[in-house]
């Protein structure tokens, strides 16, 4: 249908390194991508390169199944999420790119009434602290939004009930890369693809440059937002350990159906791990667990597949003779309490930005905004505090088992 188009403008200028930048981001993910457009259009900072080793959005952050919400409730992230939200309503307009951000609800489903008992809980905590479209929903009411999940009081986990969020939804991952990369462009933000850090040279305590396979290039302040990577780029800098382990999170998508869910479903409150919503195209998109076990492959593999089927048909019987059409991995960077780093480390002009575990999708306007913020100040913000290297020594792990009360 695009062949007779002709003359289409690049989105962004395609130029080569120079020797030397102020701020050089490394990851041309939704993260590395958010930061560079704040740190040019908040606080006008002009001399930033990203720096991506394959295409921009070919990491996690093409591979996501896009979920946006912020009912995650443990202070600190709760706060955080809602900020993140509040940008996402506004983001197709502030970067003048539709970014097809869809409040459609997130409806996530209780299976016993311990489970009711502690969504309300937390539910109300978000409803009296910013977050006033949070709702608990009994059985009637999702049977009228929803009417063909798997409602049989016999099944293996019955459903009785959900908390929804109703301004969380989906946007479109590829237009969320695409619109942050024209944007930091148009501040005059190189972005170098193809350009991968291979090496970090030190001044003692601090970055003067990194070695790429585009050459050296000096930086007066540098920062990592390479998500499943953030190890390797850890070590290349000398550094010790971190508290992440990078796996393997798995997506897929069906063939084409008319519509058939207004809603993003999640599975996973007491029972097995599964999130399922519709795309524009009309493909379900859905996923499920970990892989459990370490590995930087970008690779599928059956049991997961078998394991996501499974829990697909067990709440959704109708999908039964849809076809796959496709499945994938990404790599994902689990932190040991769940929650992400914003922060200065032991170098004094190296940033990081890392351990998203599931869930940073959602994350990348809030998480570009303050990290962002951080690198042009060389301080945290105060609603960033805690997410550094050190809360673990302080015993103020945010612990939100990686997702929030909901495990998508
Ligand atoms: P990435 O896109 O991975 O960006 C990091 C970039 O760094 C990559 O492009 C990589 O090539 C580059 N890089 C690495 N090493 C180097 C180097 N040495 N030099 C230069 N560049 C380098 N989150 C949600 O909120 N909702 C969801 O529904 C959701 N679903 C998910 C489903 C799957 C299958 C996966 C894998 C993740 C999901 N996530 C979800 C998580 C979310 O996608 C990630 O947390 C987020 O994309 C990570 O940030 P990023 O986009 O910057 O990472």
């Amino acid at each position: 249908g695009l062949t007779g188009q002709k003359g289409w403008s690049r989105q962004w200028r395609d130029p080569e390194p120079k020797p030397h930048y102020d701020v050089v981001i490394v990851g041309g993910g939704l993260h590395g991508l958010a930061t560079a457009y704040y740190l040019a259009a908040n606080h006008g900072v002009k001399n930033i390169a990203v720096l991506e080793k394959g295409w921009l959005g070919g990491g996690n952050a093409g591979r996501n199944t896009t979920i946006v919400r912020s009912n995650y409730f443990r202070p600190g992230n709760r706060e955080f999420y809602e900020h993140s939200l509040k940008l996402w309503e506004n983001l197709s307009h502030e970067l003048n790119y539709n970014v097809m951000f869809s409040q459609r609800s997130h409806i996530s489903l209780l299976h016993s009434p311990g489970a009711i008992d502690a969504a309300a809980r937390n539910y109300n905590i978000l409803r009296r602290t910013g977050t006033p479209d949070a709702e608990i929903w009994d059985l009637a009411t999702l049977k009228r939004a929803v009417p063909h999940l798997n409602y049989s009081p016999t099944s293996r986990f019955p459903i009785m009930g959900a908390a929804v969020q109703k301004r969380a939804g989906t946007a479109r991952h590829d237009a969320v890369a695409w619109g942050y990369a024209r944007g930091a462009d148009k501040h005059g933000v190189d972005i170098l693809q193809q350009c991968e850090v291979q090496g970090i040279t030190r001044e003692g305590d601090s970055v003067s440059a990194v070695e790429t396979s585009r050459g050296t290039i000096r930086a007066g302040k540098v920062a990592f937002a390479v998500a499943g990577n953030t190890s390797r780029l850890w070590t290349m800098a000398g550094l010790g350990k971190l508290p992440i382990e990078s796996h393997k999170l798995q997506a897929f998508v069906s063939e084409p159906l008319k519509p058939l869910l207004d809603q993003v479903v999640v599975f996973g409150i007491g029972g097995a791990h599964f999130y399922i919503s519709q795309s524009d195209k009309g493909g379900m998109v859905f996923g499920g667990d970990l892989d459990w076990y370490k590995s930087y492959a970008q690779r599928g593999n059956l049991p997961i597949v078998q394991d996501t089927a499974e829990a697909a048909m067990s709440i959704l019987p109708c999908l039964g003779r849809v076809k796959l059409l496709r499945h994938w991995s990404g790599l994902v960077d689990m932190s040991m309490d769940g929650t992400h780093f914003l922060c200065k480390t032991p170098l004094s002009n190296l940033y990081l930005n890392a351990g998203w575990n599931y869930g940073g999708f959602k994350a990348t306007p809030a998480s570009g905004w303050y990290f962002a913020d951080l690198i042009a100040n060389d301080r945290p913000h105060e609603k960033i505090r805690n997410f550094d290297l050190k809360r673990f020594e302080r015993g103020l792990q945010i612990d939100e088992r990686g997702a929030g009360p909901d495990p998508k």
